[in-house]
């Protein structure tokens, strides 16, 4: 497989002007799959005046006309599906049907946007005193900066990428350096569709931190959009208060799973798989904690070991196995730090399979006698762990559910009228009620507390790249 591995800059591929280049390796195997261009600060200085350069062009662009840059990159990315998916498992580990669904999610990001793109609207009244006609418009920005994460390496570039075009906005992508190549693709399939030079570019500075910090304080650098950690989250919210640039974050999760009395164990068991293992574990809507009911405990910890017992475990490039590589060494061995200091401390590993010995795997593991409030009910696990901790009256699940800074999303089983109940009191920018996964692009997408300001995707996903103009006018 050939790899693209440059800079993209004002609409050409170059090398970094360093000419240092990274190692993106496959977590599989650790074989170095390509070298990856380092972008200087004056690099990525570069990428900031070409989109600045092209913004006036895009945002005067039709609606339409936008739309169907994006809607040719969706159409792209649906012809090119294998070689997405081929991308994501190389570089991110994941297993293959775990690559297969983050495609699809990814790809639809750009379908979605590319019919909101003509769909933003204004509006017009009169004032309440009756004096004026207020006239309410919306604006991109100007210049987005994004900085991804390696989690989805694809969904997380086109969950920004799309709406800040579709606004109108040009950008800088920045992903993480374990997942430049994924990124890479998904601009030249822009670039393929007709995407103008400079209004996408794509640099990668490493370390990031410098770098960055030196595009957000560029003038026309007005919105940051971020997936990542909560404590990078917030050293880019001070760096962006000197600039004043509207940030949206989509930081950390720590996402409980309550199981309520009366609620369909099996199906539970279903949900929680997907919840739990879906990317491994490696997602920030991760079930990190399970509530379950007492009287449920004990099935429902046989229901999930049954299934997490079911699961194959070995490198996502071959379709047998339901369970890949976390992205490195040391994220597999940060889960296993975890696990080893939970147990430790009195918790039991109920069931913990099997995984290859070489490469970043983690064997999926069922942990009982997790006392809440333990570090591993604080700590985002990212990986293939499920901590059940029991519990007797639906108000403690409640509390114990929302003991925690995150509030990204919380999964709920149990009779509808019951769950319902336990959603509204649940401080979470979503509640999954009976099933084990809500993402959706055409839903919001967000966290309350910590855990991020701002929505992607549905109607809310581009307003994070528009600003409302108000125009006063005497009344008609
Ligand atoms: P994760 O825990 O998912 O690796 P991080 O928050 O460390 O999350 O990284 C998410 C993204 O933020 C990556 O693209 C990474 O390179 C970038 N990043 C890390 N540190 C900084 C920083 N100080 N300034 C800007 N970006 C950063």
């Amino acid at each position: 497989m050939t790899y693209l591995s440059d800079l993209y800059i004002d609409g050409t591929w170059r090398p970094a002007s360093s000419g240092d280049t990274l190692g993106v390796a496959d977590p599989a195997t650790g074989e170095v799959l390509a070298r990856f261009a380092i972008a200087t600060e004056e690099d990525c200085l570069d990428a900031v005046s070409s989109a600045t350069r092209a913004f006036p062009a895009w945002r005067a662009m039709a609606p339409r006309q936008r739309a169907e840059i994006l809607r040719r990159t969706f159409e792209t990315l649906t012809a090119e599906q294998d070689r997405l998916i081929e991308l994501i498992v190389a570089e991110n580990g994941k297993a293959h049907a775990d690559a297969a669904a983050e495609a699809s999610y990814a790809t639809e990001f750009f379908r979605w946007f590319a019919e909101e793109a003509v769909r933003v609207a204004g509006d017009f009244r009169r004032s309440p005193g009756g004096d004026k006609d207020l006239v309410v418009t919306h604006e991109p920005v100007g210049v987005a900066l994004l900085i991804t994460p390696w989690n989805f390496p694809a969904a997380m570039a086109t969950r920004k990428l799309a709406p800040a075009l579709a606004a109108g906005c040009t950008a800088v992508l920045k992903p993480a350096a374990e997942t430049p190549l994924t990124a890479a693709y998904i601009v030249d399939v822009l670039r393929r569709a007709g995407l103008p030079p400079g209004v996408a570019n794509l640099v990668l500075p490493h370390p990031a931190g410098p770098a960055v910090a030196r595009m957000l304080a560029h003038p026309a650098v007005r919105a940051l959009s971020f997936t990542g950690s909560t404590e990078v989250g917030r050293i880019l919210l001070r760096e962006a208060s000197s600039s004043v640039t509207t940030c949206s974050m989509e930081l950390g999760g720590n996402a409980p799973f309550v199981v309520l009395p009366g609620a369909d164990v099996d199906r539970a068991v279903d949900g929680a798989m997907v919840a739990k293992m879906r990317n491994g574990g490696a997602a920030c809507t991760a079930a990190n904690r399970f509530y379950v009911h007492a009287s449920l405990a004990a099935e429902f910890t046989n229901g999930l070991t049954r299934a997490m017992s079911d699961l194959r475990t070995g490198a996502g490039s071959d379709r047998r196995n339901h369970h890949g590589a976390l992205v490195s060494a040391e994220e597999r061995d940060k889960v296993a730090r975890l696990v080893d200091e939970a147990v430790a401390a009195g918790a039991v590993a109920h069931f913990r399979a099997v995984a290859p010995d070489s490469g970043a795997f983690y064997p999926p593991t069922v942990l009982t006698g997790v006392q809440h409030g333990s570090t591993l009910t604080r700590t985002e696990i990212f990986g293939p762990v499920a901590p059940i901790i029991t519990f007797d009256e639906v108000d403690e699940a409640v509390s114990m559910a929302n003991d925690t800074e995150h509030g990204l999303i919380a999964y709920v089983y149990g009779p509808l009228e019951d769950a319902l109940g336990v959603a509204r009191q649940l401080d979470s920018g979503m509640v999954a009620v009976n099933r084990g996964v809500a993402s959706d692009p055409a839903a919001p997408f967000g966290g309350v507390k910590q855990s991020g300001i701002g929505r992607e995707g549905g109607f809310d996903g581009i307003h994070e790249f528009l600003e409302t103009k108000y125009i006063a006018l005497d009344a008609l």
